[in-house]
């Protein structure tokens, strides 16, 4: 067995590690068993900032990542993912588990997922801190971002140079209250919170926020997806007038709404006097739908799926990464296509078949009707407590 030892260093060469590095499941792999695997999940952190992962382990094992990894072939043994913390312009990335070890033996894939927190000083520690109100959901179960995700903004239109640095300045404190790592979309790119400013004579501002959130079913936890910022800023106000508008919208986009207390942002009502950034209730609202809430990941999806037609039955083969929650459940699903429209059915699995949270699978079964009519795909569907990641299988031997 190789020992690794290249550093890892960005998406592009993450990807090579799945294609060069690591040895596919052999086509005819016969009963499943073998090495096992480790998943490692990298928390995406704001802008781009970089967050090295080591992965250590027997024989001299060293494996560096900055994104999530999925090792395979491994030797058994522990191995640990170490994470450490990471300064920023916002204060300090800090993993919230420096080490973890797990034990990897034949046939045991195993997840680990690190993730951040921040460490920074508290933005403006005034008000109640029990004066915050979740938007959507309940406080145990707010509507959220998933905050191990980089969330994009940006302008639909360009702004003056002073007005983009005042939302860059809000959007970089909602990251440090929040734990969201937000970053200003690249040009061409789609920003997931489109902002809207207009330019008005007057002395008042004046703005709407709104979080669009959908779930993949009815047992999944709706998450939000995207995000608007309308702003109508009279140009007679301040600097501190307007990024206080900001903040407040933001603070909807992320999932807090109005309070009664005046010295909170989230008042429905913020005037020049106390426009001084979010107080102690929005802090504690923003981090009830954020880092601290946890990951809202779903599965990752699965590698070398494929199926092979031969004598009126499908043979597919999979393997799947280990995902943090655990995948709970994976199903066959075809869709045909006609000029009507499309149609979805779940092909059955073998009776008895159990489909693994982690790891290499093989099940045969007759084969469906349609699965060589070209018109048709067939993809495996993985779901998590966060919801369903689909990944097309290839199709062979029709
Ligand atoms: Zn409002």
């Amino acid at each position: 067995m190789a020992v690794i030892s290249t550093p890892i260093l960005a998406a592009a060469a993450a990807v090579a590690l799945g294609s060069t590095l690591v040895a596919t499941l052999p086509w005819d792999a016969g009963p499943i068993s073998g090495p096992g695997s480790l998943t490692v999940t990298v928390a995406d952190a704001p802008g781009d900032i970089d967050t090295p992962v080591v992965v250590t382990g027997p024989d001299g094992f060293r494996v560096e990542t900055e994104r999530t990894t999925v090792l395979r072939n491994l030797r058994p043994g522990d191995y640990t993912v170490s994470a450490t913390t990471v300064p920023n312009p916002f204060g300090e990335l800090v993993p919230q588990l420096a080490d973890q070890t797990v034990r990897i033996g034949p046939n045991l894939h195993r997840g680990v997922a690190v993730t951040y927190r921040f460490d920074s000083p508290p933005l403006v520690p005034v008000g109640d801190p029990a004066s915050y109100a979740i938007q959507s959901g309940t406080p145990d179960n707010p509507v959220r971002w998933n905050p191990c995700r980089v969330v994009t903004w940006g302008p639909l239109l360009p702004l003056p140079v002073a007005e983009e640095q005042r939302l860059t300045s809000a959007f970089a404190k909602a990251s440090i209250a929040s734990g969201i790592p937000f970053r200003r979309a690249l040009p061409g790119e789609t920003p997931m919170v489109n902002v809207t400013l207009t330019f008005e004579p007057g002395t008042t501002v004046s703005g709407e926020g709104t979080m669009f959130f959908s779930a993949d079913s009815a047992d999944t936890l709706p998450r939000a997806f995207r995000g608007e910022i309308s702003g109508v800023i009279g140009t007679e106000t301040s600097g501190e007038l307007r990024e206080a508008l900001y903040l407040h919208e933001i603070g909807h986009v992320l999932g807090i709404t109005h309070v009664e207390d005046s010295s909170q942002v989230m008042h429905s009502v913020v005037t020049e006097e106390d426009a001084f950034g979010f107080a102690a209730g929005d802090t504690n609202g923003l981090r009830l739908v954020g880092a601290e809430a946890g990951c809202l990941d779903r599965p990752i999806g699965a590698k070398d799926a494929r199926a092979v037609e031969s004598d009126g039955m499908l043979t597919l083969t999979w393997f799947q990464p280990a995902s943090v929650p655990p995948v709970v459940d994976t199903r066959v699903e075809m869709v045909t296509r006609s000029p009507g429209g499309s149609a979805t059915t779940v092909v059955p699995w073998p009776a008895g078949f159990v489909t693994p949270a982690a790891g290499p699978s093989r099940a045969a079964m007759p084969i469906p009707q349609d699965v060589c009519d070209p018109n048709t795909t067939i993809s495996l569907v993985a779901t998590n407590a966060n919801g369903s990641t689909t990944t097309p299988i290839r199709v062979t031997g029709c």
